[in-house]
């Protein structure tokens, strides 16, 4: 094994937000650097300013901060190398590109527009593709920097290489062209920049999506013209829609990875969910926290074929993440989702919290117990109901509810004030113990719709023990009083 530092990159162009496609390749190549107590570098690919999307720099720091996906070296974070947004490096690439013309393996491009239509239909007419060497000038004088730079093919072979997942791979002469090394705006392409940068960052593995493969040819011209090693090509599998037809898409759910965060996903849930696409670690296992996904992950085990996008799988991932969440954790998220009458530091959040863990899959989810129709709605506001409700169908007298209730009050009012506090599952458990003998004896409906309702005002809310175990012992006391008023008043 090479003993030399493993270096990965995340090389994003800024023109718009981050999707799971481009974030899943983030995390691997994170993955990989961190496993191997390498370097990963944020690589800002910013060189067609026509399609740049304002904002998108700091969208993509943003999205990988909020995945935990940590860059050694990035926007504003320069390395040994100088800055890591290409923008910012273009007296580099300039350099590069004036040795290349200077040792005639690039030239400056003498064509017009119009010259370059017209070879392109003579390409036509004589059936072959179009190829810009076909055309290239017999000479060409020095390049000055404000003319359009191309390579020049540095010999038309066939290409083979290696690919770490995709095994050997090969291509023809007629992959290779006299690309564009130079744009006349002074602007390097992202076909030139890369390798570039690539080389200077000491990149020993280049991920990146299939969409790359059919330049390889191209690029390994251009690292022989410019006598670079390549690094290890490490392609990863696209990732396709839940039915595999097809690369997934915008439509199908490729949203911006931001928008699951708004909607209550956690972040080790997502990274955990983008490793198992088209990767996996060979066991049952699939829950991991990103330190054990670093201590797991291997080139060997990513998969050649696509990996679908299920989100089913995602919430499933989130739910298993936020089980393991600890206590102070679990509050910190579910906060942002609490209505503004409960506060955090209220005994009633503390113990809301095993509740509402019980109830969801999703943290956005938590607003909706809480309105109207939630089943914690009665938490947030005292029930408001009229005295019938009280009434157990079977059995509609307002003497028998009060009755019970009265009794139920008393059986509750007599537990010391501990049994109430703390985790409420117990607490509930110990209310059932004091209360459910009497509901045995006396009729279950009859004694608990009434103290239910009392408790709550909704029709459908947790059992009556578990709503006295959430309000506390005082606050379902006066519950309580209240439905007894209400019974009592004609
Ligand atoms: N800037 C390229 C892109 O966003 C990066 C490709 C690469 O990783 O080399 O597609």
């Amino acid at each position: 094994m090479s003993t030399e530092k493993v270096v990965t990159r995340f090389a994003p162009s800024p023109t718009g937000f981050m999707h799971i496609g481009g974030v899943r390749t983030a995390l691997f190549a994170y993955l990989w650097a961190r496993k191997n107590s390498g370097t990963f570098i944020l690589r800002i690919e910013d060189t067609d300013k026509e399609r740049e999307v304002a904002g998108s720099i700091d969208h993509i720091q943003q999205a990988l901060a909020w995945l935990g996906i940590e860059w050694d070296f990035g926007p504003k974070k320069p390395g040994p190398f100088g800055s890591c947004i290409q923008s910012e490096r273009l007296a580099i690439y300039k350099e590069f590109a004036e040795k290349l013309a200077a040792a005639g393996h690039a030239y400056p491009d003498p064509y017009t527009p119009a010259e370059v239509d017209a070879f392109r239909k003579q390409s036509e007419a004589a059936k072959k593709p179009f190829l810009f060497r076909d055309f290239r000038p017999a000479t060409f004088g020095a390049w000055d920097g404000k003319q359009t730079l191309r390579l020049k093919v540095p010999e038309i072979k066939r290409f083979k290489w290696h690919d770490a997942v995709r095994g050997d791979l090969e291509a023809g002469e007629e992959a290779l062209d006299d690309f564009v090394l130079m744009k006349a705006d002074g602007y390097p392409t992202y076909n030139f920049a890369h390798i570039i940068d690539d080389h200077l960052m000491g990149v020993t593995h280049v991920m990146r999506g299939d969409e790359f493969i059919s330049s390889t040819p191209r690029f390994l011209s251009l690292y022989q013209a410019l006598g670079f090693t390549p690094p290890i090509f490490v392609t990863l599998p696209p990732i396709l829609r839940d039915d595999r037809t097809k690369k997934l898409g915008k439509r199908d759910g490729a949203k911006d990875v931001l928008e699951y965060r708004i909607e209550g996903y956690l972040p080790e849930a997502m990274a955990n969910f983008l490793a198992f696409i088209g990767w996996n670690p060979g066991t049952e296992e699939e829950v991991f926290t990103m330190k054990e996904l670093i201590n797991r992950f291997e080139i060997e085990k990513i998969h050649k074929a696509g990996g679908a996008y299920n989100e089913e799988k995602l919430a499933w991932f989130n739910r298993q993440h936020l089980l393991r969440l600890s206590d102070e954790s679990f509050a910190e998220h579910a906060a942002t989702f609490l209505p503004d009458s409960i506060s955090t530091t209220s005994a009633i959040f503390s113990r809301l919290l095993p509740v509402m863990r019980d109830k969801i899959t999703l943290f956005n989810e938590i607003s909706a117990l809480f309105h109207p129709e939630g089943e914690l709605h009665f938490v947030t506001t005292s029930p408001d109901y009229p005295a019938d409700r009280l009434l157990w169908k079977k059995n509609p007298s307002r003497e028998t509810a009060g009755k019970h209730l009265t009794e139920a009050r008393k059986l509750l009012a007599g537990m010391p004030a501990g049994e109430f506090d703390g985790n409420p599952t117990e607490a509930a458990d110990k209310i059932k113990a004091a209360v459910f003998p009497y509901a045995e004896a006396n009729g279950r409906g009859d004694v608990l719709w009434p103290l239910r309702v009392a408790l709550t005002g909704q029709d459908k809310s947790p059992d009556p023990f578990m709503s006295a175990a959430i309000l506390g012992q005082q606050e379902s006391l006066r519950r309580i009083d209240l439905a007894l008023t209400k019974l009592s008043a004609s």
